[in-house]
């Protein structure tokens, strides 16, 4: 047993030394004094907070001046905002995949590890990836928890599940063929413990065509889904349109990986999502058609412009039939937002678009459809802590939880923009140190 450990330890340490910088420093005291507090559960912000730190979780919040316990670093709040670190409900980190319609698996740690860097920069403490090359992002999740990587908090659910031929199957998804099968290789994948399972409902696909995609036989998927949560895990299903996303529910989803994009979310629809607490992942820039944000402050410090001129000529973009498309969804999804918010049904914050930026975007033009910048606040934080089954954790700055939070210059509250106004970045109470991190902005 002893040798176990031993053994074990000097593994773990032999591999740190291979990562030369050398990542996750010990989280140090800290009381950020005389700072607007936005919490992240949809509070208005608070005036003239402090807000203690140690070993990395919130342990004082308060309006009362607070003595300094020694050894503790002060930091000055007065005109700052202080909001939880932002979490994306839906990306797929770059790196683990390749070739037309990501089909190929690969195992880039180099792309994956600028990525990291790029959503840290940007303010994105945590995501979940909702779908990739198993092996890649198992060994990145594991990773990062064991503090070998300077990463956002990775959850996963490792591979998603899909029918044969059905939308995901090729991705790097677990194709199941029928109950046996499917219990076999759900075995499987709990070894690699999903933070959240994903399944796929869609018939048609991305695009102006839609094909005709296989689906899960219902009872298949009933069946599964309660495999799942016997097994403690929740579950989270890509849908577009209503009918499938009905058929989801029935089989006792927790979560959709997109509000319902190609149809009418009506008001009884929103109200049965609301009544079943399912958590939606927003990813309304998933069909944004603009890229004028790619212009922005954030997206030029993160993003190389070659891969800034990639997306612009990327088919997403370019003027072509399937960009007329993606521009037709755009009235269709800032309504079914606004339809499912006012029936309280809980929307989390997702992209799915893996650029460590773009999460401020999607709270844009979730403010754009007419949510308050608060509750969009809280769709980037505490809800999306939610959709992953992590609230206890992380999401808000509430006593008790892990230290992950934006020190902005102004106030988001009354411009969603000002999420992009970055002072500090802290995660588990440590400062990440921006102007050291792999992005453009700091290749000189
Ligand atoms: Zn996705």
């Amino acid at each position: 047993m002893t040798t176990q450990i031993t053994r074990h330890f000097l593994f773990v340490l032999t591999f740190s030394a291979l990562f030369v910088a050398a990542p996750q420093i010990a989280a140090q005291s800290l009381l950020i004094q005389n700072v607007t507090l936005i919490d992240g559960t949809g509070a208005a912000p608070v005036e003239g907070v402090s807000v203690l730190v140690e070993e990395g979780r919130f342990v004082k919040i308060s309006q009362d001046e607070m003595r300094t316990p020694s050894g503790v670093s002060v930091v000055d709040g007065t005109g700052k905002f202080l909001m939880p670190g932002i979490i994306d409900s839906h990306i797929h980190l770059p790196g683990g995949r390749a070739g037309p319609g990501n089909r190929q698996m690969v195992i880039d740690r180099s792309v994956g590890l600028k990525s990291l860097a790029a959503y840290l920069y940007s303010g994105v403490t945590a995501f979940y990836d909702s779908g990739n090359n198993a092996e890649y992002i198992y060994q990145m999740r594991e990773d990062e928890r064991a503090g070998r990587i300077l990463s956002p908090r990775i959850y996963a659910t490792v591979s998603l599940i899909a029918p044969p031929d059905g939308h995901g199957c090729c991705a790097g998804g677990t194709v199941v063929n029928d109950y046996e099968d499917g219990v076999k290789k759900l075995d499987a994948l709990f070894k690699m413990k999903p933070d959240l399972l994903k399944f796929t409902r869609e018939r048609r696909g991305m695009g102006p065509v839609g094909r005709n995609i296989p689906l899960l036989e219902q009872g298949l998927m009933n069946k599964l889904v309660a495999y799942a949560h016997a097994n403690d895990i929740r579950t989270t299903v890509h849908v577009s349109e209503v009918a499938l996303a009905r058929e989801s529910i029935e089989a006792g989803t927790d979560a959709f990986a997109h509000t319902v994009y190609l149809d009418d979310a009506n008001k009884d629809f929103a109200t049965l999502v609301a009544d079943k607490g399912i958590i939606l992942s927003t990813t309304m820039t998933r069909i944004e058609a603009d890229t004028s944000f790619l212009d922005e402050p954030l997206y030029v410090a993160t993003i190389s412009e070659e891969t800034r001129a990639a997306i612009r000529a990327s088919e997403r973009f370019n003027g072509s039939p399937y960009t007329g498309w993606l521009s037709s969804l755009r009235p269709a999804i800032m309504k079914n937002i606004k339809t499912l918010h006012e029936a309280g049904a809980i929307l989390a914050m997702g992209t799915d678009r893996s650029l460590g930026p773009l999460p401020h975007q999607e709270l844009k033009v979730i403010v754009e459809s007419g949510i308050t910048p608060v509750d969009a606040i809280r769709m980037g934080t505490l809800n999306a802590a939610a959709y992953i089954g992590v609230e206890d954790e992380i999401g808000s700055i509430e006593e008790g939880k892990l230290a992950d939070m934006l020190l902005l210059n102004a106030d988001p509250t009354v411009d969603i923009n000002n999420t992009t106004e970055i002072h500090s970045v802290y995660k588990g109470g440590v400062w990440i140190d921006r102007a050291a991190l792999d992005v453009p902005a700091n290749q000189h």
